[in-house]
């Protein structure tokens, strides 16, 4: 009991919703809910910690109507991370063709829009927009929780 009245009072905890995006999405019939698989295309798991701070209960991109779903067949989205490496190229493109019209893909992190530091090296095959469109590109290495909630936010319209 005690437990349930401290859950009542603290009541949700997350950082304050900054103002709307003033931008149209760039697919406005997804505006709203858009649901996002994400893809691992050979990243060094430092986007990863980003996106899991992302979804978790500081930035709560929830409550803006981006949701993680773990088939691309459920998905709106595809938030790729790292440069596409060759054993990964495949999967990408499969990945992209499971993902039901009308659908949008992210590049997220510098190796998924340029290759990062990673460019040039033997095992990459190139960079997301090599192998499939992008519609959204996030910068930085890794980026900001902020920045990718903006970036999700710019899809949801929210
Ligand atoms: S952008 Fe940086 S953090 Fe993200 S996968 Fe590349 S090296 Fe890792």
């Amino acid at each position: 009991m005690n437990l349930w009245k401290k859950i009542r009072k603290t009541g949700r905890v997350a950082e304050p919703a900054p103002p709307r995006p003033k931008d149209k999405p760039p697919k406005p019939e997804l505006a709203g809910s858009v649901q996002i698989r994400h893809v691992d295309a050979g990243s060094c798991n430092g986007c990863e910690l980003e996106i899991a701070s992302v979804f978790g209960p500081v930035h709560d991109a929830e409550r803006y109507g981006a949701r993680l779903v773990a088939s691309p067949r459920h998905a709106d989205a595809l938030l790729v991370t790292g440069p596409v490496t060759r054993n990964m190229e495949t999967a990408l493109r499969r990945t992209y063709e499971a993902v039901p019209e009308p659908k949008v893909v992210i590049a997220l992190g510098d190796c998924a829009r340029n290759c990062g530091v990673f460019a040039g090296a033997y095992g990459v095959a190139g960079a997301v927009g090599d192998v499939v469109p992008v519609d959204v590109e996030v910068p930085g290495c890794p980026p900001r929780p902020e920045d990718i909630t903006k970036a999700l936010r710019g899809l949801t319209g929210r």
